[in-house]
C-alpha cells in the first residue's frame, strides 16, 4: 500500500455513464450536451457525497471537448479532455463558498467570467456550497448570472437548498441528486475491491453502504479504512467491531424473545450490550431499523425497500412470518418513542429497559385483549363492582394490602395512620430488590408473575390442543382458573385519578408532602390502556414515588379491579432547572436504584463531571 491513493479519488468516475446512480439525470444532461441546447446556470441539489461535483466536472470537460462521442460523452482524448483529466485546464474555476464567501471572492470570480477562454469553447465556473454565500456577495453574484458571456457557464452545487435565494434559483436548470441506493453502492465497492485486490464479504459491504447513508464519498473512505485495519480481508465481523456497528444477529434474537414473552432473557441480554460498550440509543435506533425491515419483508409489494443482502433477505421473511402484523406495528411505536425520550430521560438505562419489559409483553397483551374484549360484554353487568370486590381478595392476599380497599375515601385522616400506612413503607419489595437492578422492574414483573403463568398456558395454544380448554373460560363464569387471575376489568382515565387520589387521601401524616404532591400529578394513561404515567420534576420526587410504587399499583389495581394496570414515572422534559441535589448526591441515588450503575463506572473508570 506504498502509494495508497484514496479509493473516492482513484476511482472518481470520469464519464457520464460511469457516474454511480443519478442515471436520469446524466442522461439529461448528455443529451443537452448533444443536442447543443444548453442552459447557462445550473444548480446541482442533493445530499453529501452523490456525485454533484463530479459531474458538474464531466459536464465542464464534456462541453469542451473536441471529438465526442455519439453517445455525447468526453473522448478523454483530445488535448481538452486532457487538460481536465490533469487538473491543468484552464476552462474550470472552481470556488468553495463555505470557506470563500465574501464579496472579494466573488469579484475576482467574476472578473475570470470576463475573460473569454483560450482554449476550448467554454469556461465553467463551480461554486460549491452555494447557499453559504454572504447576502452581499449574493447580490454582487446576481448581475454576472442574469447576463453572462456566451461562453461562460455556471454549476452552483449546494446540499441545501432551501437556503439558496429565489433571485438565485429562478435562474438556474435544477437537478435533484438523490442518495445513492446500498444495492448500487454494494456493487461498486464489489467492482473496486476487485480491482484492488482485496477479499471482501458481501455482508461487509452491506454494512458499509448502509453507513455511508446514500453517499459514495463516505462508502469509499470507510471501505478504505476496513482495507487498512482488516490487512486486506475485509469480513462482515471486521467492519462490525471497526465501525462499532451492532450486530444484527442481536435483533433476531430480541425479536424472537419478545415473541417468546420471556422478559427477564430480554433484561438480561440488554444487560449483555451495554456491557459490550454500546450505547442505548443506537442499540433501541437499531431495533426500530429491524422491525422496520420485518415489517417490510411482511409484503411482496413492500420487500424491495429491504436493503439487504440476498441470504438476509431470507432470514428476515422467516422472522417477519412470525410476527402478527399488530404486533410490530405496536413494537416499531414503542421503539420511536423510546428513541424520542431518550435524550430527554436522566436514566436512559432504565428507559430502554422498560421499553423492553413493554415490547416483550405486546403477544402476551394481545391475547388478553382479545378475550377481554369478549369477556367484560357478558361479565360486566352480571358481578358489577359488588361481586368483582371478593374476587380480587385473594389475590391481595399475595400482596397483603387488602385493607386500603376495604376502607375507601369514607374515613380520610382519622384512621389510616394506624393501619394502611404500615404496609405502603413497608411494602417488602421497596427494599428487598436491593440486590438486583433496577427496581420499577421488579414489581412489574413480581406482580405479572401470576399472569405470567397464565400466559404459559396460553402460548402453547398454537401447538398444544388440550390447551384451549383451559384458554376458554368464557363460557362459564365459575371457571375456576379465571377467579384468582382475572377478569380484569375495563377503566377511563377518570377512574385511574379518582382511585390515585383515594391513595394519596390515604396516606398517613407523615406523608402529607406526598399526598399533596400526588393531588397535583395526575396520572395519564398510556396506549397500552394499562399503564400509566406520572411525570415528576426531578428525581427527588421520582425516588419517593418508587418506593410507594408498589403500594400504589396494587392500590389501584385493586380499585380498579384490574391486575395489568402498572404505573411509570417520568422525569418531566426541562425540569433540570429545578434540580435539587448535586451530580455525586444524584449519582448516588441513580446507585441505589441500579446498583450495576457502580460497576459500570468502576469498569470504566468514569468520574463525574
Ligand atoms: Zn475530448
Amino acid at each position: 500500500m506504498e502509494n495508497f491513493i484514496v479509493s473516492a479519488r482513484k476511482y472518481r468516475p470520469s464519464t457520464f455513464d460511469t457516474v454511480i446512480g443519478q442515471k436520469g439525470l446524466t442522461t439529461t444532461l448528455k443529451n443537452a450536451i448533444r443536442e447543443d441546447k444548453l442552459a447557462h446556470a445550473y444548480l446541482f441539489c442533493g445530499p453529501r457525497g452523490v456525485g454533484k461535483t463530479t459531474c458538474a466536472r464531466i459536464f465542464a470537460k464534456t462541453i469542451n471537448c473536441e471529438h465526442l462521442t455519439p453517445e455525447g460523452e468526453a473522448c478523454n482524448e483530445c488535448e481538452s479532455c486532457r487538460a481536465f483529466n490533469e487538473g491543468r485546464s484552464l476552462n474550470i474555476h472552481e470556488l468553495d463558498a463555505a470557506s470563500n464567501n465574501s464579496v472579494e471572492d466573488i469579484r475576482s470570480l467574476i472578473d475570470q467570467v470576463r475573460i473569454p477562454p483560450q482554449v476550448g469553447r467554454y469556461k465553467v465556473f463551480i461554486i460549491d456550497e452555494v447557499h453559504m454565500l454572504s447576502t452581499a456577495a449574493f447580490n454582487a453574484f446576481l448581475k454576472t448570472l442574469e447576463e453572462p458571456p456566451a461562453y461562460a457557464k455556471f454549476i452552483l452545487a449546494t446540499t441545501e437548498r432551501h437556503k439558496v435565494l429565489p433571485t438565485i434559483l429562478s435562474r438556474c436548470q435544477v437537478y435533484d441528486f438523490y442518495r445513492i441506493s446500498v444495492g448500487d453502492i454494494v456493487e461498486h465497492l464489489r467492482s473496486v475491491a476487485a480491482k484492488e485486490n482485496v477479499q471482501t464479504e458481501e455482508e461487509a459491504l452491506m454494512v458499509i453502504a448502509q453507513k455511508a447513508d446514500g453517499g459514495m464519498r463516505d462508502a469509499l473512505s470507510i471501505f478504505d479504512q476496513m482495507v487498512s485495519y482488516s490487512d486486506g480481508n475485509v469480513t462482515y465481523k471486521n467492519v462490525i467491531d471497526n465501525l462499532n456497528i451492532l450486530d444484527y444477529d442481536y435483533f433476531f434474537r430480541f425479536t424472537d424473545l419478545f415473541l417468546e414473552n420471556k422478559t427477564a432473557d430480554c433484561i438480561l441480554l440488554f444487560n449483555e450490550i451495554l456491557q459490550r460498550g454500546f450505547d442505548g440509543g443506537n442499540f433501541i435506533g437499531g431495533l426500530a431499523s429491524h422491525l422496520r425491515d420485518l415489517l417490510v419483508s411482511r409484503d411482496a409489494v413492500t420487500l424491495p425497500l429491504l436493503d439487504v443482502s440476498d441470504e438476509m433477505r431470507g432470514r428476515y421473511q422467516a422472522q417477519a412470518q412470525k410476527c402478527p402484523q399488530k404486533f410490530l406495528y405496536r413494537a416499531i411505536r414503542l421503539c420511536n418513542d423510546c428513541d424520542l425520550n431518550y435524550r430527554a430521560s436522566r436514566n436512559k438505562r432504565l428507559l430502554v429497559e422498560l421499553t423492553l419489559i413493554q415490547l416483550s409483553q405486546l403477544t402476551s397483551d394481545d391475547s388478553d385483549d382479545a378475550s377481554a374484549g369478549r369477556r367484560p360484554a357478558q361479565l360486566k353487568p352480571i358481578f358489577g363492582t359488588a361481586s368483582a370486590a371478593p374476587a380480587s381478595l385473594p389475590k391481595n392476599s399475595t400482596q397483603t394490602s387488602a385493607q386500603p380497599a376495604a376502607q375507601p375515601a369514607a374515613q380520610p385522616t382519622a384512621q389510616p395512620t394506624a393501619q394502611p400506612i404500615a404496609q405502603p413503607t413497608a411494602t417488602p419489595s421497596a427494599q428487598s430488590p436491593t440486590p438486583s437492578q433496577g427496581i420499577p422492574t421488579i414489581p412489574r414483573m413480581a406482580g405479572g408473575r401470576s399472569r405470567l403463568g397464565t400466559v404459559s398456558i396460553r402460548a402453547p395454544r398454537g401447538q398444544a390442543p388440550e390447551t384451549t380448554q383451559e384458554a376458554e373460560p368464557t363460557p362459564s363464569p365459575v371457571q375456576q382458573t379465571a377467579a384468582p387471575t382475572s377478569p380484569d376489568m375495563p377503566f377511563s382515565i377518570e377512574d385511574l385519578q379518582t382511585a390515585w387520589r383515594a391513595f394519596a387521601g390515604e396516606l398517613p401524616r407523615e406523608d402529607i408532602a406526598t399526598a399533596g404532591r400526588m393531588n397535583t400529578m395526575l396520572p395519564t394513561l398510556e396506549a397500552d390502556g394499562t399503564t400509566f404515567s406520572v411525570s415528576v420534576v426531578n428525581s427527588l420526587i421520582e425516588s419517593d414515588l418508587k418506593k410507594k410504587k408498589p403500594a400504589i399499583e396494587s392500590y389501584i389495581r385493586n380499585k380498579l379491579h384490574n391486575s395489568r394496570i402498572t404505573m411509570q414515572i417520568v422525569i418531566a422534559e426541562g425540569a433540570t432547572s429545578t434540580r435539587l441535589l448535586t451530580p455525586r448526591q444524584q449519582y448516588e441515588e441513580m446507585v441505589q436504584q441500579n446498583p450495576s450503575l457502580k460497576q459500570l463506572m468502576e469498569t470504566f473508570e468514569l468520574d463525574l463531571v
